[in-house]
């Protein structure tokens, strides 16, 4: 298989790359990943996204999204890539199980995944109580109790941000201090319902059908240990996110945290014909609409890059 312009990535970044690639006529083939439709899928309601006055469900967004693309020609299949090389031109990727494919520019849009505690009943309160997003779920906790689990930046991002809907929001941090910027610290600190509570791990979940709780332990592990239960309706993970990079790292200049380096406000990475689109690129917005802009932008890069080196 060979094509002008290959998509890894079925997010709001690789499907919006895939619309733009199709209309200018660089026939795209994407792989969709192991999760199609990208992180917005294991969303409920999504009310920020322009062009939905009513808000709309994030597995429909990306069914929409995922339509647009094929109306235009897209070769959407599913299935993830397993391995590239991007060594030389032209660029070659295998998909899990399949034959190399050959690509005169990639648009990589793999996304990043919010890193959860590991904790059994994550997963079955996901949507139910537990969320990895402050913008996208916060509106549902107006005048409600929550918890914000981590002591970084995130957190204390998604805590400001909870902390003009949610009545009260408790910060859980494992350490006695904040790992996050001073400014943040301070703006925490300042802000009056939010209470830090130090030295102070998740253990637990609980509620009959959604969340009313969590099972806390302070000073885990030492004979000051303390158990006990707090009673909430959201729990919002503040732990960091991990950018899908693993197979890009050879070739790809990455940041400290991994996220794929892009240049000079544009989606060119460090690999000349090789753009970087959404999430695996943005640690700072990791918006649904701000990754469709990204994804258009990669796009037009595509186009230009394949008119001023033809193959
Ligand atoms: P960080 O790695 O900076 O912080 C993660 C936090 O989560 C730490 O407090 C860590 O605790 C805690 N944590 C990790 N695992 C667990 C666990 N299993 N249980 C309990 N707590 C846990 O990640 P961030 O996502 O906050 O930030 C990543 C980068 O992005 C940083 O450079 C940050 O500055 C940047 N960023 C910038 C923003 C901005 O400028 N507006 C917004 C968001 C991020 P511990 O300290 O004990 O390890």
């Amino acid at each position: 298989m060979k094509t002008k312009c290959l998509i890894i990535g079925s997010g709001p970044a690789g499907y919006t790359a895939a619309i733009y690639t199709s209309r200018a006529g660089l026939d795209p083939i994407i792989f969709e990943g192991h999760t199609p439709g990208g992180q917005l899928t294991t969303t409920t309601e999504v009310e920020n996204f322009p062009g939905y006055p009513e808000g709309v469900t994030g597995p429909q967004l990306m069914a929409d999204l995922r339509k647009q693309a094929e109306r235009f020609g897209a070769d959407i299949h599913s299935g993830r890539i397993a391995e590239v090389d991007f060594s030389s031109r032209p660029f070659r990727a295998r998909p899990d199980g399949g034959e190399w494919i050959e690509a005169d520019t990639v648009i990589i849009a793999t996304g990043a995944s919010a890193m959860y505690l590991g904790l059994p009943d994550e997963a079955k309160y996901a949507g139910l109580g537990v969320s990895a997003c402050a913008t996208c779920d916060g509106f549902f906790y107006r005048k409600k109790r929550v918890a914000v689990v981590g002591g970084g930046d995130t957190a204390c991002e998604e805590a400001l941000y909870l902390s003009t809907l949610a009545e009260k929001v408790y910060l859980l941090v494992r350490k006695p201090y904040l790992r996050a910027s001073k400014v943040m610290q301070q703006r925490v600190a300042e802000r009056e319902n939010i209470e830090i509570m130090f030295n102070t791990n998740t253990v637990g979940l609980y509620g009959e059908e959604f969340l009313e709780g969590i099972h806390l332990a302070e000073h885990i592990g030492t004979p000051d240990e303390r158990r006990f239960d707090l009673a909430v309706d959201g729990f919002f993970l503040g732990i960091g996110h991990k950018p899908e990079t693993e197979i890009f790292k050879p070739f790809v200049e990455l940041d400290d945290h991994g996220y794929i380096k892009t240049f000079n406000s544009t989606t060119v990475t460090s690999v000349n014909g090789v753009f970087a689109a959404g999430d695996v690129a943005d640690p700072r917005y990791r918006q649904a609409i701000s990754a469709a802009g990204m994804g258009c932008r990669a796009a037009l890069d595509a186009e230009a890059f394949i008119l001023e080196n033809p193959a």
